[in-house]
């Protein structure tokens, strides 16, 4: 499993990404390029080849849910959105 040093610093690593692609909606379906998923995940959990649906990086997603409302195809949900930890006293 490859974790950020971020997502680790954060305690927000999860087993499994909660985060779930439904490729018919996809513009890269469709051949047109769009990377708003990736663009929008500051954990690169997404990679976008030019014109083709994402990958999703399973070590590298947090659930933090950013990349759900960038997608304009509504291709992107998340099982549960992941709340982010109270801060320490
Ligand atoms: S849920 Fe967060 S960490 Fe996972 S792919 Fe989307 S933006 Fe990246
Ligand atoms: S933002 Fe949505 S439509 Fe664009 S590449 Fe990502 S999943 Fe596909």
């Amino acid at each position: 499993m490859n974790l950020s040093r971020r997502a680790l610093l954060r305690g927000r690593v999860r087993p499994t990404a909660p985060l779930a692609l439904d490729a018919s909606r996809c513009l890269g379906r469709l051949g047109v390029v769009c990377t708003a998923c990736a663009d929008a995940c500051g954990e690169r959990a997404l990679t976008v080849p030019p014109g083709q649906v994402p990958t999703l990086h399973p070590g590298r997603c947090t659930g933090c849910g950013d990349c759900v409302p960038a997608c304009p195809g509504a291709a992107l949900s998340l099982d549960s959105p992941q709340p982010e930890p109270p801060c320490p006293p």
